[in-house]
């Protein structure tokens, strides 16, 4: 950043934090007001009704300060029975996190085993997996699934999963972390029970906000497990605030407002709508990064972020600092992780939220220039048309 001229655009095309809505950092800009006010009360209200209408759901979507992880980390300690299994699936760093978790808090939760699907990265977990595993340990009481796999650019068939958790005694807590307001998801349609995202990915807002979204099944399972371990995680806490549209501490208040304008602005211009673009800047993406000759990390891929292999003799953190330096743009290196070690072998794209195709197409130019610098054999051009003959369609 210290040698661009700061009158530069800067594009933040990582996933995560990603770009800001003018409007939303406008209204974050608003004095302060105290949360225990019908004024406070009365924006958080909306904020939940339009939560749940994006999440779809009729049930409630509980507003946490956070990140993304404290939410998912709340669903898990809330909901897990005492003395059961969990199954804890992972193809990527996301997916490894919540297993993490689920050992780490194991004594205290009492908690029997920690069941771990390992999908090779770059891959998606299946439904006729998860299905097996279910009727090979029937007392698993908690599963944990990566809708969109942020760290391999990877979506799993969310839908086809959820029917099977469904027919067994478990919960399936699904982290839509880069998938809710990005691609499909339908919590009620597909039996999601518990479904949870952040503020910094597809919602347009930055880190700060957690949510979890709570169907019938995971309602029902929080009166019945007694608490352990957790207060300011326990969902419970959190659900009997909501029912008042309150929280149980001091929450983000600006984030909060902005959070409803965000949302505003996406319902204004349509789910779906926001869905399909997301969609085609993702395609476009793919187009130019195959025009360019680099090869996908996702056999599976997501809409919210694309990403691939750095051709040899590219040296990932020189590439992207003169991304930044020389063009403005921000894009994500790779993550190491049990399942693989991608630190510098791979780019990761965002198409999530706030972005436009002239930023895809700008990062596209961009990451051409500067992998021909680094000597690779690519036509000047090639990743514009691609993208552009997807952008223009
Ligand atoms: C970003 C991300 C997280 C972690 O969220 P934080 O807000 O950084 O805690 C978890 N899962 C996925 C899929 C993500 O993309």
């Amino acid at each position: 950043m210290s040698q661009v001229p700061v009158f530069y655009r800067q594009r933040l095309l990582t996933p995560g934090p990603t770009q800001v809505p003018e409007a939303v950092l406008l209204e974050m800009a608003q004095p302060i007001i105290h949360h225990r006010t019908k004024q406070f009360q009365a924006i958080f209200a909306e904020l939940s009704q339009r939560l749940s209408r994006v999440f779809r759901t009729k049930n409630p979507v509980l507003t946490i300060t956070g990140s993304g992880t404290t939410a998912f980390e709340a669903a898990q300690v809330s909901l897990v029975k005492p003395g059961s299994r969990v199954l804890t699936i992972s193809c990527g760093k996301f997916g490894e996190r919540w297993q993490d978790i689920y050992d780490r808090y194991a004594p205290v939760l009492d908690i029997k085993e920690n069941v771990k699907l390992d999908v090779p990265w770059g891959q998606a977990p299946t439904a006729a997996q998860v299905e097996q595993i279910l009727k090979d340990k029937p007392d698993i009481s908690v599963v944990t699934i990566v809708h969109s796999e942020t760290s391999t650019a990877t979506a799993c068939d969310l839908k086809a999963i959820a029917a099977v958790v469904g027919k067994s005694n478990a919960l399936l807590i699904a982290d839509g972390i880069t998938s809710v307001g990005a691609m499909p998801v339908e919590m009620d349609g597909w039996g999601v029970d518990v479904l949870v995202t952040g503020s910094q990915k597809a919602m347009m807002l930055p880190p700060g906000l957690g949510y979890v979204g709570l169907g019938e099944r995971a309602l029902a399972r929080l009166e019945e497990v007694p608490v352990r371990g957790a207060y300011n995680l326990d969902l419970r806490a959190w659900l009997k605030g909501w029912k008042k549209n309150d929280v149980p501490f001091t929450p983000g208040v600006s984030l909060i407002r902005g959070q409803r304008v965000a949302l505003e602005m996406i319902e204004n211009a349509g789910l779906e709508t926001v869905w399909a673009r997301t969609r085609k800047l993702a395609d476009a993406t793919r187009a130019a990064m195959a025009a360019m000759g680099l090869k996908p990390i996702s056999q599976s891929p997501s809409d919210s972020v694309s990403g691939a292999f750095y051709p040899e003799g590219v040296e990932d953190s020189k590439f992207r600092a003169a991304l930044r330096d020389k063009h403005g743009v921000h894009i994500a290196g790779g993550q190491d992780g049990r399942g693989a070690k991608w630190k510098s072998s791979i780019m990761r794209v965002s198409s999530m939220g706030y972005v436009d195709a002239g930023d895809i197409l700008v990062a596209m130019a961009a990451i051409e220039a500067e992998l021909i610098t680094c000597g690779c054999k690519i036509a000047p051009g090639s990743a514009l048309a691609a993208a552009g003959k997807v952008l223009g369609a």
